[in-house]
């Protein structure tokens, strides 16, 4: 191969990535609503015009009040591919405007509002490189994880995948069966309970360390792509802890949903 030819096949776009799909406002409606977790609901919806979206992008959903007014917060998509049935997971935040409405009261049938798919950067498409990639969620950041991890399994993807997810209790768990399934193809899976650990765990509950950090991630030096999501301070914790470990931070994405410490 000539060096011209090694460089456009470095730089031609895998046969495998689809054209980036234009943001765009659609007509949603609910399809099925299920308990995730005690304190947060999976919703589908069925988007008839939705173009498809990569693992890892969220939309902004609107909510329209007999009244006239509107309000609209992001949700990662837990789904992926050109199906037109789009999975969100949403987490009640108490005293939030949107959440609890989502959470309690949305039912099937209902109508909403979605733009999207949203999101260039904190994607992973299968197929496209092999190198390792370093999932690390918080609560409910898991959501564009389990669509990465998912994509992931599903295509037989060759690039070493680890997980490792912070959540509360066993009964906090997002997505279990998606990411029992992803582990089984693969995914090197770590569950750190910050208030209470399953029956038979061997180690205690207690909240994310940098040492269990440091345990559970690739080396800074095995070169991975580093997908970090979860309430602001969590994420903000994780990006000082891997630059202190000395990961290159351009290796690192990071979806940041709000909140405060
Ligand atoms: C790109 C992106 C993707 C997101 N994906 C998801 C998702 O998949 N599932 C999901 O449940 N949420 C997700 N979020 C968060 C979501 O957009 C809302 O912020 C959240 O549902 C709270 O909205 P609210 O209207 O209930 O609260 P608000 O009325 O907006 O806020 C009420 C109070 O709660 C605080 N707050 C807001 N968000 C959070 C939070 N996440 N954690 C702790 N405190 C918070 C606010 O600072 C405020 O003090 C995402 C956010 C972004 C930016």
């Amino acid at each position: 191969m000539s060096a011209v030819e090694g460089l456009e096949a470095r730089i031609a776009p895998p046969t495998s990535a689809p054209a980036r799909r234009r943001p765009a406002w659609h007509a949603a409606t609910v399809a099925a609503v299920s308990p995730e977790t005690p304190n947060a609901r999976r919703i589908v919806l069925d988007v008839p015009t939705w173009p498809g979206n990569d693992p890892g992008q969220h939309l902004d959903l609107r909510l329209t009040a007999e009244d006239g007014y509107q309000a609209s917060r992001s949700y990662s998509i837990a789904s992926s591919g050109t199906a037109t049935s789009v999975v969100l997971a949403v987490d009640r935040v108490e005293d939030g405007e949107v959440s609890p409405f989502l959470v309690d009261a949305v039912e099937v049938g209902d109508a909403l509002e979605v733009h999207g798919p949203l999101g260039g950067w904190f994607v992973w498409r299968p197929g496209v490189s092999d190198r390792p990639v370093q999932l690390v969620a918080g609560g409910s950041g898991v959501v564009p994880l389990a669509a990465i991890a998912t994509a992931h399994a599903e295509a037989e993807d060759p690039a070493p995948f680890r997980l490792l997810y912070a959540v509360r209790t066993p009964d906090d768990v997002f997505f279990r069966t998606e990411l029992d399934r992803a582990e089984a193809a693969g995914v090197d899976t770590t569950v750190v309970y910050s208030r209470r650990a399953p029956d038979g765990a061997t180690t205690p509950a207690g909240r994310l360390t940098r040492d269990a950090l440091a345990a559970a991630v690739f080396p800074p030096d095995a070169g991975a792509l580093v997908y970090v999501c979860g309430s602001t301070p969590f994420v903000e914790q994780v990006l000082t802890w891997l630059g202190e470990l000395g990961h290159d931070t351009t290796d690192v994405r990071a979806e940041r949903f709000g909140g405060s410490a």
